[in-house]
């Protein structure tokens, strides 16, 4: 087996970044963190406690009361959003190693990330230049227009899967719409959201606008989201830490947007492009590592090109290749942590009590360590098995035949989350009316997840509340205040005026 490749100049510690400073915890705790391919520990990061937040808060508050940040023109903070941009595009390299190394990613598909991240930041630098809002006239009376504002520290919560990219989702608008944050990235995979700072730190961000803790979700999560003066928490994570959040954060009254869970079908009828809907519902399931809230884990196939479909797509399946991340030739990597990969493999042997195993069904041959599990395949799922009711977050799919399309939807909404859909099928008119009537946020015919980043992403049910993307994120940062004008004299009611007589 290849030697495990370890980035140079990896850091051993990883610490907060607090008013323009790394520091470590008050208290000096500090929590391990794990490669997924040797799961030894590499660092030890800061374990940010109440206190930490505290100091985090009141850095980002204080930016944000007196610093220049969100009295800038929007055209200076393009600026410097845009320069943030040419620095994560600039080490795109290093950052790739570092978050293979750190997630288990295949070398290839965290490129992709860094690029994404960075076209994030130019989205909102031009969408905040080009930003207008309303203006409304009641002739000869009023004038009503649309002061927006920031609304003041936002608090980041993003888990483990793409880490960099995800932070940059949340972090781009925020700081674009003239915010000041504080970041609490996953704590399995810490080690890439610290560069942020140096990132930011060389654009120009002025100090106390991004801070950045490091810790477990119970302790620096809970206090950034129970925190009074952190009106909005923008959260990526499970449902079930979402529902969680929700009640921590309701004694404020804060602001929420929630990316949860999903366990996506993908429908393919009889006369879709097979070839096609076979290499993009491989794609959508074990790309990144099946660690992707949007994967299209159940396949839902018509009866009549069932066993074809089964067929050709368990063979492909199991010559998918799985190994070391950081061999550009990796398809499938190491699951980002033993516990995950514990989780993962339980409901492989769930899925062989539930199912028809096609591919895969548990370790690779050939990788004896490591967070490994061969991407596998059940056929014949029955929508009460779990491997079809919960997501497992991994390289695992549950494939179930259907006979007409009303029971293919039946199907396909027959689980608590409604995350994204993808329909394959080249009658028009079937395609839009079964895309409307799926419970998903997102649906994408004839293709897997290619996101325009102008349009909303989320989930229904229990995969989320509110959307990000294009507009809906500049609005989920922002207070719309209506001021209001009067035209000419004011007519008002004169209480008081008669007695006076
Ligand atoms: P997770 O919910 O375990 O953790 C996410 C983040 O929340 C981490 O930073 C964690 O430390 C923090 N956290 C945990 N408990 C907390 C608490 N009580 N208070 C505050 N913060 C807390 O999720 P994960 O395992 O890191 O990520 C995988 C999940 O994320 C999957 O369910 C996946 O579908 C979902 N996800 C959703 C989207 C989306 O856009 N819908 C995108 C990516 C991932």
């Amino acid at each position: 087996m290849a030697e495990h490749y370890v980035p140079d100049d990896l850091p051993t510690r990883i610490r907060h970044y607090i008013n323009g400073e790394f520091v470590d915890s008050v208290s000096g705790r500090t929590f391990d963190v794990l490669d997924p391919v040797s799961n030894t520990n590499y660092a030890t990061a800061a374990a940010g406690q109440k206190e930490d937040i505290d100091l985090a808060v009141a850095a980002a508050r204080e930016a944000f009361t007196a610093g220049p940040w969100p009295r800038m023109k929007p055209r200076e903070r393009a600026r410097i959003l845009n320069r943030i941009a040419d620095a994560v595009e600039a080490q795109e390299t290093r950052l790739a190693q570092l978050e293979t190394f750190d997630t288990g990613l295949p070398i290839t598909q965290a490129r992709g990330q860094a690029l994404r991240a960075a076209e994030n930041f130019r989205f909102f630098a031009d969408l905040i230049v080009a930003q207008f809002d309303d203006a409304m006239k009641v002739p000869g009376a009023q004038i009503n227009y649309v002061n927006r504002k920031p609304i003041g520290v936002a608090g980041l919560i993003t888990p483990w899967n793409t880490p960099f990219m995800l932070e940059s989702w949340k972090l781009a608008p925020a700081l674009a719409t003239g915010n000041c944050v504080v970041l609490k990235p996953a704590e399995f995979t810490p080690l890439s959201a610290s560069l942020w700072a140096r990132i930011f730190q060389d654009a120009g961000l002025p100090d106390g606008v991004f801070n950045l803790v490091n810790g477990l979700g119970e302790e620096a999560g809970d206090a950034l989201v129970k925190h009074p003066d952190v009106p909005l928490i923008s959260f990526t994570g499970e449902t079930t830490t979402g529902r969680t959040i929700f009640r921590n954060a309701a004694e404020n009254l804060k602001g929420l947007s929630m990316e949860l869970g999903g366990k996506s079908p993908a429908i393919i009828f009889a006369d879709a492009d097979l070839d096609a809907a076979i290499d993009s519902t491989l794609f959508g399931v074990f790309s990144l590592n099946g660690e992707r809230c949007t994967a299209g884990s159940r396949i839902l196939v018509h009866q009549d090109i069932y066993e074809e479909f089964c067929g050709k797509y368990a063979a492909r399946a199991k010559n998918i290749v799985v190994g070391d991340p950081h061999d550009p030739e990796t398809e499938v990597g190491a699951l980002v942590h033993p516990e995950h990969y514990a989780k993962v493999a339980s409901y492989v042997e769930i899925g062989k009590t539930e199912g028809r195993l096609l591919a895969g069904g548990g370790r690779p041959e050939g990788l004896p360590t490591g967070n490994y599990i061969a991407p596998t395949v059940f056929a014949d799922v029955a929508p009460d098995a779990r491997i079809f009711q919960e997501e497992i977050f991994g390289p695992v799919v549950a494939i179930t035949p259907f006979a007409d399309d009303a029971e293919a939807l039946a199907l396909a909404n027959n689980t608590k989350y409604g995350l994204a859909g993808y329909v394959w099928t080249n009658d028009l008119t079937r395609a839009h009316n079964f895309s409307q009537n799926l419970e998903a946020g997102m649906v994408w015919l004839n293709s897997h997840n290619v996101r325009d980043l102008r349009t909303p992403f989320g989930g229904v049910k229990a995969s989320g509340l509110g959307h990000e993307g294009g507009y809906r994120s500049i609005d989920f940062y922002t207070d719309q205040q209506a001021v209001h004008i009067t035209l000419g004299t004011v007519h008002t009611p004169r209480f008081g005026a008669s007695a006076a007589q």
